[in-house]
């Protein structure tokens, strides 16, 4: 006698607990099948969850009439109502399996409606097929003898035909293999077989040894494509999650850089908006004077048209910048952009008491550049030199030199004698948004090396030290062919002035 053919303990609660469990466990696969097939519409789903339904149902069923399990004699029939409605669960579900396997390829149209019709047929079978093995049971073989124990050759025969069907669903799962769920379903059906071994090789079947872990395998079974099924699900919740994390980061960076291209517009043309309302009052005081000084008030509206003008080509500027359209880069003198942008912040820098400096190198090798972004780019680094000194009481001196490195590149410095960087603010500089004013944006900078870099050339800050700052702009050049005479000017238009 085999080891599995040893009669255990009868343990009565045994079988309830697990079919029942199994029971649950296959309604709620068949229910993810039948929501899954709602998606698909794959009608091999649907008979996969309809096997599912037979299953569960049959296993409860079987634990309903097994004697010793819900009652002494079981809730109804006898031992063989039991056998039967076991045989019943062994064969539909392997069935639906095959069937499965073979219309793998079979897609429908309108699943809600097959899914009512699948659930309607898989009730009406049930029906039927559980009629037939209780009021027409004495029309079929009898399958135990002696109780609950001892089977007879028909169940013999039945068992080896159940484990016939169960290798044949296994081969043809097999030889269609191509999905995860085909790979669970091929684990589930290996996970039945010993209860199919079980019966077909030991007479004395029931509470052996043999039988109690044919149906903790029967358990690993049925548990198996719910426990993938939910897992899966359990996944695409994650990587849902996912997605909609990243959806609204992207959402909040666009947001992002809509503000800040509005306030670098903001930032960049608040000046000249500044210029004009001020000179605008400027003009309309001196027009109020008697008698009226006109050529204070032609100064003003000058200033104001220039003002003007600056914010018109900003506009343009900055649209060219969007549209990144180099028709605007010509080849030109760095140091005559430094000139006009100094004598755009003339009055700023006298006004703020500010000694200019200025050496610019002759003959220098033009550079290939947009001229109103490079003059922003210096304009932007002036202001932010004259707020810099501004942070100070000692000396005010701004110098603007131009060199050619030799190679390939010309480089326009800027330096200051503020109040100087230490070296996590140089760290952070060109970082947007970083700001050490109150009413700082942060942007200047960030927007400069933009510009330079569009230009493949390099922003960078030489030196920063309690004395002040040097920010280099280097460009490359649009010929090689340079002279290098220098023009030292410390030009008497350009020292300090009024304040
Ligand atoms: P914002 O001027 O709006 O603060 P920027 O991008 O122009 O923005 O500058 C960022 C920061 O870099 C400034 O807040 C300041 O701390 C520092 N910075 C820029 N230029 C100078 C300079 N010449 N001297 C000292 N600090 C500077």
């Amino acid at each position: 006698m085999s080891f599995g053919s040893v009669q255990g303990p009868q343990i009565d609660v045994f079988l309830p607990v697990l079919q029942t469990v199994i029971c649950v466990a296959d309604l709620i696969t068949a229910t993810l099948l039948f929501v899954q097939y709602s998606i698909q519409s794959h009608r091999a789903i649907l008979v996969l969850a309809s096997g599912y339904v037979c299953s569960g149902v049959f296993a409860f069923l079987q634990t309903l009439a097994f004697p010793g399990a819900y009652a002494p004699t079981g809730l109804f029939g006898n031992a063989d109502h039991a056998a039967w409605f076991f045989v019943l669960w062994q064969t539909t579900f392997p069935s639906a399996i095959i069937v499965y396997a073979l219309w793998k390829d079979k897609r429908d149209s309108s699943a809600g409606l097959n899914i009512g019709m699948a659930v309607a047929c898989v009730v009406a079978a049930i029906i039927v097929l559980s009629l037939l093995v209780t009021t027409g049971v004495e029309y079929l073989p009898t399958l135990y003898t002696g109780g609950i124990t001892v089977q007879t050759p028909a169940a013999k025969f039945v068992n080896i035909l159940m484990l016939l069907i169960g290798i044949t669903a296994l081969a043809i799962l097999f030889s269609r293999w191509r999905s995860i769920l085909d790979l669970w379903l091929i684990v589930t059906l290996i996970a039945w077989m010993p209860n199919f071994i079980v019966a077909a090789m030991l007479t004395t079947v029931r509470f052996s040894v043999g039988w109690y872990m044919a149906r903790g395998y029967a358990l690993v079974a049925s548990c198996t494509v719910l426990t993938v099924l939910l897992t899966e699900t359990t996944f695409l919740y994650a990587r849902l999650v996912d997605s909609v994390v990243l959806l609204r980061r992207e959402r909040a960076n666009r947001l992002m850089s809509l503000d800040a291209a509005t306030s670098a517009m903001a930032h960049e043309l608040k000046q000249p908006l500044m210029a004009i309302s001020a000179s605008g009052e400027a003009a309309l005081l001196w027009s109020q004077k008697s008698p009226v000084d006109l050529e204070r008030v032609r100064k003003c509206i000058t200033a104001m048209l220039s003002g003007a003008y600056r914010a018109d080509e900003f506009i343009s500027g900055v649209r060219e910048l969007f549209k990144k359209r180099k028709e605007h880069r010509t080849a030109i003198q760095f140091d005559d952009v430094a000139r006009e942008a100094i004598d755009l912040m003339r009055p700023g820098l006298q006004a703020n008491g500010i000694f200019i400096e200025t050496e610019f190198k002759d003959h220098l090798p033009a550079i290939y550049a947009d001229r109103v972004q490079l003059q922003q780019v210096i304009l932007n680094l002036i202001r932010n030199a004259i707020e810099a000194m501004n942070a100070t009481h000692g000396a005010r001196r701004l110098r603007l030199a131009t060199r050619y490195d030799g190679r390939s590149a010309v480089i326009l410095s800027v330096e200051d004698t503020g109040r100087g960087m230490t070296a996590a603010d140089v760290e952070r500089a060109f970082v947007p948004f970083f700001t050490t004013k109150s009413g700082g944006m942060g942007l200047g900078l960030a927007i400069c090396q933009a510009i330079i870099e569009g230009h493949a050339g390099i922003l960078r800050i030489a030196k920063a030290d309690a004395a002040g700052c040097v920010f280099e702009m280097e460009m490359p050049v649009a010929n090689d062919t340079p002279r290098d005479e220098v023009k030292v000017g410390v030009a008497g238009d350009d020292v300090r002035s009024l304040a």
